[in-house]
């Protein structure tokens, strides 16, 4: 994974340069959402609110799983869509496993991600842990999402203890502060053949709801290995940039959505402490949770600082936040 986990760049901090083709990314490692120009608020010091979805209206994964070579085949399309995408590996599939394009992808900003050893029907602790210490030794990183082989219910339990996030194969949106369990989380995946209408479809219904949807493709038409349900690698592309055209739909790998996600209820939790004018909040990670993260938000005013730093406004509308400080003060 790239930013999500430490090294590569994936997740945080690093991720931001790669792929993304058209997006602005700055210093947070999150995408620029359209608009700008926003004043900065100059009423009282009161209600703070988290942005939902880094300020965009909606948000999408799209994600690979088993490792297939017509992924492999396809990857300078995928990478040419400018969008941080997450790819799920079968570490034992040792041809797909080895070909240097995920070194590629993660130094592109794409995030790797378990999805076992060898992709048993029931999972095992060893399946899982064997596959996340092929990742970490192959690319050096830290693998802070996993997808279930199958679906089965087998691998939530087993993803709880170990990811910050497990994606499942049920089909849903996910809301902004809702109660999706974190280890088995909705994903939409397309019948054989899907043309780009199917995918166009998910995205306008996403984008109205503004909620998170992931996506899951196993591979394109023509792949030498038998991907489950595979896509045209045109209609395809022609989906993302369909979501792509809108300018307010985030489209980034699970662990970069899925912090966000994970933090902003995390943050709603919190009950502050008031002293005077002054209000503090104080917070605890999640488990599993990547380095250099950030929320955004917004207040009626005052100023808000974080380890005696005053944050900037930023004209699109928020402040950001850093989640590795643990704490955030707001004042007049
Ligand atoms: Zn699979």
């Amino acid at each position: 994974m790239n930013n999500g986990t430490g090294t590569a760049g994936a997740s945080g901090t690093a991720g931001a340069t790669g792929t993304g083709g058209t997006a602005v990314i700055g210093a947070s490692g999150l995408p620029t959402p359209p608009g700008g120009g926003v004043a900065q608020p100059a009423g009282a010091p009161a209600n703070l609110t988290v942005l939902n979805w880094a300020g965009f209206k909606a948000a999408v994964s799209y994600t690979f799983d088993d490792t297939n070579s017509s992924q492999i085949q396809h990857y300078p399309e995928l990478q040419a869509l400018g969008v941080r995408m997450t790819f799920y590996l079968i570490t034992s599939k040792a041809t797909e496993f080895n070909n240097p394009v995920w070194v590629q992808a993660v130094q592109d900003g794409h995030e790797l991600g378990n999805h076992t050893r060898s992709h048993a029907q029931i999972g095992t602790a060893a399946d899982v842990d064997g596959g996340d210490m092929d990742l970490r030794q192959k690319f050096g990183i830290t693998v802070f999402t996993m997808a279930s082989p199958y679906g089965d219910a087998s691998y939530p339990p087993l993803a709880t203890s170990r990811y910050l996030i497990n994606r499942g194969v049920n089909n849903g949106q996910i809301a902004a502060n809702d109660n999706t369990d974190p280890f088995n989380i909705y994903c939409y995946v397309p019948p054989t053949a899907a043309p780009a209408a199917t995918f166009n479809a998910e995205i306008d219904a996403v984008r109205t709801a503004g909620r998170w949807k992931t996506v899951l493709v196993h591979g394109f038409t023509g792949g030498t290995d038998s991907a489950y349900q595979p896509v045209d690698i045109a209609e395809f592309t022609a989906g993302v940039e369909h979501a792509k055209s809108f300018g307010d739909v985030w489209i980034d790998s699970v662990v970069n959505v899925g912090a966000y996600w994970r933090a902003q209820k995390m943050f709603s939790g919190v009950t502050p402490a008031t002293s005077g004018s002054t209000t503090t909040w104080t917070w605890t990670l999640p488990a599993h949770f990547p380095p250099g993260k950030y929320l955004r938000v917004k207040v009626d005013g005052g100023t808000l600082t974080q380890a005696g730093q005053t944050l900037a406004w930023n004209d699109h509308g928020y402040y950001e936040i850093a989640l590795d400080a643990g704490s955030l003060t707001l004042a007049p």
